[in-house]
């Protein structure tokens, strides 16, 4: 039987969102007969791993030499997994670790690959991917025609699927590897940065136009008082005002979030391509043509330094009442 293999990912314990929508993109292309196969590569991994409805199987590479991310290693098992599942189409999350991986597992499986989509679709026997080019200026839409075909999906393009009974995980063995490549240390992101940007239903968003390192103190506290995370566009990132984690954007994250303010933000399009799907953004702009607006629910034409603690302040208040 044929089947569409979604490879997820955990972090700190749990399934992460994106891996729940890399499942909506395998059902929203999947042909009568074909059936969802869920995948998990590391150490230590539970049977309720992957709760989602929808899938039918459960398989796991879950061997030592998996245990901390190298290229050589994931490659191997993941070839293992799609061996085992007799898959035709194979979806991951496109995130930095399997942007690595990925192109490799299609090289090794002579496999067809569009990375970083943000759409997908069934067309006469064809999938067609479609991705963002030229900075994001453009759409660019892929017939994949090979026998098996390998995707990287951007995070937030499909809403995550919905949660259901897990199934059994089914052990895959990968065999003893040459790895050139071994951990030396493990390095997270700090807790208690408030909400995760990938997940956060309020975002409060600074540019170059905050002005300093020292200015930038005005994004995380109206941050923290709106319970948000924090983003920053790549120019704040390369003033090493933000670190890269928080980059939004073409080149960063896509967030989804309800509300997203940007403040000394212009809205250069590499900056909306992170943004698309995010349902009200607020812009604070000292620049009343500044581009932000033209995608922006409710704008202010002020100073952002200004404006932004005024606007946490009012909301805390009415909050509160
Ligand atoms: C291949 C490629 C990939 C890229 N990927 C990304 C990406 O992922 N994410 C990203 O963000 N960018 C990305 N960029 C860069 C992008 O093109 C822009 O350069 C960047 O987004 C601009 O950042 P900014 O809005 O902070 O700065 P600017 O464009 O300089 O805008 C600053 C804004 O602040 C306003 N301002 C100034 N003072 C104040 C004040 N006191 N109060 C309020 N407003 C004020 C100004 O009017 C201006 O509109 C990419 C570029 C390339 C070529």
């Amino acid at each position: 039987m044929s089947s569409i293999v979604v490879f997820g990912e955990i972090q700190n314990g749990v399934l992460t969102q994106v891996s729940a929508e890399a499942i909506t993109a395998a059902l929203s292309v999947r042909e009568s007969g074909s059936q969802i196969v869920a995948a998990l590569i590391g150490s230590g991994i539970s049977d309720g791993a992957f709760p989602i409805a929808d899938v039918d199987r459960l398989l796991v590479v879950d061997d030592a030499q998996v245990t901390g991310y190298t290229c050589e290693a994931f490659v191997s098992a993941a070839a293992e997994i799609a061996k085992k599942a007799g898959a035709e189409l194979i979806i991951v999350p496109h995130t930095s670790n399997a942007l690595e991986w990925a192109p490799r597992l299609a090289a090794r499986l002579n496999a067809a690959l569009v990375t970083n989509c943000s759409a997908l679709e069934k067309a006469s026997g064809a999938l067609l991917a479609t991705k963002p080019v030229c900075g994001g200026a453009v759409q660019a839409q892929y017939s994949m025609t090979s026998e098996l075909k390998v995707v990287t999906l951007s995070a937030g393009a499909f809403a995550p699927a919905a949660g259901g009974a897990a199934v059994a995980a089914e052990k895959v063995a990968m065999g003893a590897i040459d790895n050139p490549v071994s951990v030396v240390e493990t390095i997270s992101e700090a807790a208690g940065d408030g909400p995760s940007l990938r997940t956060a239903k309020v975002v409060v968003s600074g540019g170059i136009g905050i002005g300093s390192a020292g200015d930038w103190k005005v994004i995380e506290e109206s941050a923290k008082g709106l319970n948000a995370a924090v983003g920053a566009t790549r120019a704040a990132v390369e003033m090493g005002w933000v670190p890269t984690t928080k980059q939004v954007g073409f080149s960063g994250l896509k967030v989804a979030a309800e509300l997203y303010v940007a403040a000394g933000i212009s809205g250069a399009i590499h900056h909306l391509a992170g943004i698309s799907r995010v349902k009200n953004v607020v812009a604070i702009n000292s620049d009343a043509e500044a581009n932000i607006f033209s995608v922006a629910k409710f704008g202010v034409v002020g100073d952002a330094k200004v404006v932004l603690p005024a606007f946490v302040a009012r909301v805390q208040e009415l909050r509160s009442k």
